[in-house]
């Protein structure tokens, strides 16, 4: 794979070359590599590189093409920033649900979630009671788990308490992404960021906290650096970047 590839007639949807052998890819492919560059349009008459033949085979990148699930998750929100507060405390709320469970079980009832969680407004979670706590122990469209729900609905509460003191979640985030002394400021590291979950939030271990971060755009690491993601999450210029950091 280390070869960069290039693709001719991607509008036409069939050749691929590279330098040192021919291989054909499906259509589908091809208008998904073109359509991540800015679209067909724009990439016919051309010849390209092929981003897509850089990407580690392992990389959740390489897993998530065309598949139902994580394609969509991998091409419009891991590693995007994130401004709003009940898509931050959405995505909290997604990854400690996914705590001894895999992502693509989460995916799968993310619908669910939302419904089930009132869209994931840090006011009505914060505000429910033994009614909606039992309410979502019996929902078969979210994680029936005691210890979650009750994580949720008291991250919620201190998300409130971060929005009045700070204006919102994002903002308490940004305030947090430096660790500052009187002479000069470093950015947050994970260790650190974790050390901060866990005072602020219940449910918040290190591997929680991280891809949190991760899929909000606050550390590095989502898109392998050769993916057409990559790319397009950088021109949004995300905390990570703002910060110094390196992919
Ligand atoms: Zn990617």
């Amino acid at each position: 794979m280390g070869t960069p590839e290039r693709v001719a007639n991607v509008a036409d949807g069939t050749v691929l070359v590279t330098s040192s052998k021919k291989r054909r890819i499906c259509a589908n492919e091809l208008t998904k590599v073109a359509t991540l560059l800015g679209g067909v349009q724009g990439c016919r008459a051309k010849t390209l590189s092929c981003p897509m033949a850089e990407i580690a085979p392992s990389s959740y990148c390489a897993h998530a093409v065309d598949h139902p699930f994580h394609g969509p998750y991998h091409d419009h929100e891991y590693g995007f920033p994130v401004r709003d507060d009940r898509r931050l405390f959405e995505r909290l709320c997604l990854e400690m649900n996914q705590a001894g469970l895999s992502w693509l079980t989460i995916l799968k009832k993310k619908d669910g979630f939302r419904r089930a969680y009132d869209d994931f407004d840090p006011a009505i979670v914060a505000a429910y009671g033994e009614v909606e706590r039992a309410r979502l122990l019996a929902d078969p469209g979210v994680i029936r788990n005691r210890l979650k729900v009750d994580a949720a609905i008291h991250n919620a509460a201190q998300i409130l308490e971060i929005q009045e003191e700070h204006g919102s979640f994002a903002d308490w985030l940004d305030a947090h992404q430096f660790m500052k002394n009187e002479v000069h400021q470093r950015p947050r590291e994970k260790a650190e960021w974790v050390k901060l979950f866990k005072k602020t939030f219940r449910f918040t271990g290190g591997e929680i906290t991280g891809e949190f971060l991760i899929s909000t755009g606050y550390l590095p690491g989502a898109h392998d650096p050769a993916c057409p993601v990559h790319e397009r999450i950088a021109e949004l210029d995300p905390p990570w970047m703002r910060a110094g950091l390196q992919p």
